[in-house]
């Protein structure tokens, strides 16, 4: 089709996708390098209850390029996706967050962290045995970790990974839907599915406390959320007016930049370590 144009365009265009590639491969191979030259470091995020108390994080990658600064999560997962380079990466970020939870523990801690976990892990042999193993290692109550996963999994590995799922689950794993709400969820699997948990999608918390149809949308899920005996987190709090509306669903969490921006793991832990060391 590029052809028609005539030849400039189709040397423009192929020289452009050579580009492209070329800059893809790179950031590829950079990213390869991070993991291994630990340019990734562990962001928390807070999540609080209705009382305002911190009861978990959720973690979230940060990769410090060489010459380019910091890189957010959205320019380098979907390439990382790409490959099982994201099961690399997500690996490390498992480790770092084992790490925190067995830090918390040992401080007497209750707070549990939620880890973002592409689909490709559920096609990994030892999937269940890693997490398990993971955990065993470092020490913490499995309850305390999460485990958040997108609907497009449940819908294209729908056997496999409930199997999994299920597995972990028997072993205190919880299992979050993130972006709840944006795939193409049917209601009649969420019965079934072994899952502890919704993230409902910051577009839906968004226009609230404004929007009726929003506030409508929020209420059905909570309401289901709660029959099936779910815990709801509602992502992408950013105002007063949202929180103070979201305080009529008394079990639901709230994360968001007004409660907490991501941070890097120590200075998000501080508010709960520090009272620890100055009373002894
Ligand atoms: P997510 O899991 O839905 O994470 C929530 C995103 O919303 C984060 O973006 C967070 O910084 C952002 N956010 C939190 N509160 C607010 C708010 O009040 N307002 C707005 N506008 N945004 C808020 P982030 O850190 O850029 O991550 C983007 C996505 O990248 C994540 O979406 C997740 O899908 C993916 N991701 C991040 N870390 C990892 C990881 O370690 N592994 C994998 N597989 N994916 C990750
Ligand atoms: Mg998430
Ligand atoms: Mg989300
Ligand atoms: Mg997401």
């Amino acid at each position: 089709r590029a052809r028609a144009h005539g030849g400039g365009q189709v040397a423009f265009f192929e020289q452009s996708m050579g580009e492209h590639a070329r800059s893809r491969y790179t950031l590829q191979r950079e990213l390869r390098h991070a993991i291994s030259d630990q340019q990734l470091e562990l962001y928390l995020q807070p999540q609080l209850d209705a009382d305002g108390r911190t009861v978990g994080f959720e973690s979230l990658v940060r990769w410090h390029h060489p010459e380019r600064g910091l890189v957010p999560p959205g320019a380098f997962i979907p390439l990382a996706e790409e490959s099982d380079l994201i099961v690399e990466m997500d690996n490390w970020v498992l480790e770092e967050s084992a790490r925190t939870l067995a830090r918390l523990a040992r401080a007497g801690l209750a707070q549990g962290i939620s880890v973002n976990l592409s689909p490709r892990h559920f096609s990994q042999p030892g999937f269940v045995d890693k997490i398990r193993t993971l955990i065993r290692r470092h020490g913490f109550a499995a309850r305390r970790l999460t485990l958040e996963i997108t609907e497009g999994l449940l819908l294209e590995s729908l056997g496999a990974a409930q199997e999994k799922m299920a597995t972990l689950r028997q072993d205190g794993v919880r299992f979050s839907i993130d972006d709840f709400g944006t795939g193409y969820s049917s209601l009649a699997y969420l019965k079934s599915l072994p899952i502890d948990e919704l993230k409902i999608d910051q577009r839906f918390i968004r226009p609230l406390p404004g929007s009726e149809e929003d506030g409508a949308l929020v209420d059905g899920i909570v309401s289901i959320a709660r029959s099936l005996r779910f815990t709801v987190v509602a992502e992408g709090v950013e105002t007063a007016g949202q929180r103070d509306y979201l305080k009529r669903y008394p079990g639901l969490l709230q994360q968001g930049y007004l409660h907490g921006r991501p941070m890097p793991a120590p200075q998000a832990l501080l508010p709960l370590l520090e009272p620890l060391a100055t009373t002894h």
